[in-house]
């Protein structure tokens, strides 16, 4: 396949699954419309890359739904200054559509295989603004913190206490939280000494595992 195809099969995942649908943001759009997905998933699957449904990425994990990465990060309110951390790069997709709305996006996976590669197609597009950690992102990145916006890609039983603690007065958390099969899409923000919540929409979402987590 041509990048030109690619290209097509970009603007239309844009066209058809996310404007009106995920969201009304026009730079999250723009920005959905320029990051080649299809370098984030595995060759054998990249025909599918721009479909509208998670793809599997290895080490039983999953790439999201392009729905649902428009879906978090326009729940994150992204302005051109904030400092963003994300729970599990996984394939690095998501951390590179932040990266285009932020100042600066730390990012944390457990596993080693997708973190190297994640960081490997980050470089390839010149993504400068993203700095990659393989650790449990549970715990957050308190030597970093605090971060204005927190997104994390896998589902957990509680918002995990250790990341609402990394958040700066105003900031804003998007987690799935339930049990191990579905979650319900959540936004806290924090405001003064308190947390106001939001739910948004049931979600599947493969595992946070950690400390904080399962
Ligand atoms: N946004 C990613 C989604 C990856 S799926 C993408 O679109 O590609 C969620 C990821 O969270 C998996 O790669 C999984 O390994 C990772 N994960 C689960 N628990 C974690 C933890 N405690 N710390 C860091 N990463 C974790």
């Amino acid at each position: 396949m041509l990048e030109s195809d690619y290209r097509a099969m970009r603007l239309a995942m844009v066209e058809t699954q996310l404007r009106k649908r995920a969201t009304e943001d026009q730079q999250l759009l723009a920005r959905m419309e320029v990051v080649p997905r299809h370098c984030f998933v595995p060759h054998a699957v990249r025909h599918q890359a721009y479909a509208d449904h998670p793809l599997a990425i290895g080490d039983g994990q999953t790439i999201s739904q392009p729905y649902m990465v428009a879906l978090m990060t326009a729940l994150l309110q992204l302005k051109p200054s904030d400092r963003v951390l994300e729970i599990g790069t996984g394939s690095g997709y998501h951390t590179a559509v932040l990266a285009g709305l932020c100042g600066h996006v730390v990012s944390i996976e457990r596993h080693p295989r997708l973190s190297e590669q994640a960081r490997a197609c980050l470089t390839q597009l010149r993504i400068t603004n993203a700095t990659l950690h393989c650790a449990d992102g549970s715990l957050g990145d308190p030597a970093s913190a605090p971060f204005d916006a927190i997104v994390v890609a896998a589902g957990s039983p509680r918002v995990p206490p250790a990341l609402s603690r990394q958040l700066t007065d105003g900031g804003r958390l998007v987690c799935p939280v339930g049990d191990r099969k579905q979650q319900e899409l959540l936004c806290i923000q924090k405001k003064g000494d308190g947390f106001v919540t939001t739910s948004h929409t049931p979600c599947i979402f493969v595992p946070l595992v950690g400390k904080d987590g399962w």
